[in-house]
């Protein structure tokens, strides 16, 4: 993964917007079906057996995988 400036720069290429969850800064997908398809996405990329779960958030209205780093 590369290093990613923790600095806003409206220039800089677009990045997801992230929510904590506990102690994990996850990502966050707008919708249901949005978070499968990164879920098999990432099971692609990382050669994962199964895809990442994908759950709505307890802390507001939108979705979160299981583990996305
Ligand atoms: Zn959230």
């Amino acid at each position: 993964m590369a290093n990613r400036n923790k600095h806003l720069n409206p220039n800089q290429v677009y990045e997801p917007k992230r929510c904590w969850v506990g102690d994990t800064n996850k990502i966050i997908y707008n919708t249901l079906e949005e978070a499968e398809l990164a879920a098999k996405v990432a099971a692609y990329d990382h050669h994962l057996d199964a895809p990442l779960k994908a759950y709505k958030c307890p802390y507001a209205d939108h979705y979160h995988l299981a583990s996305d780093g």
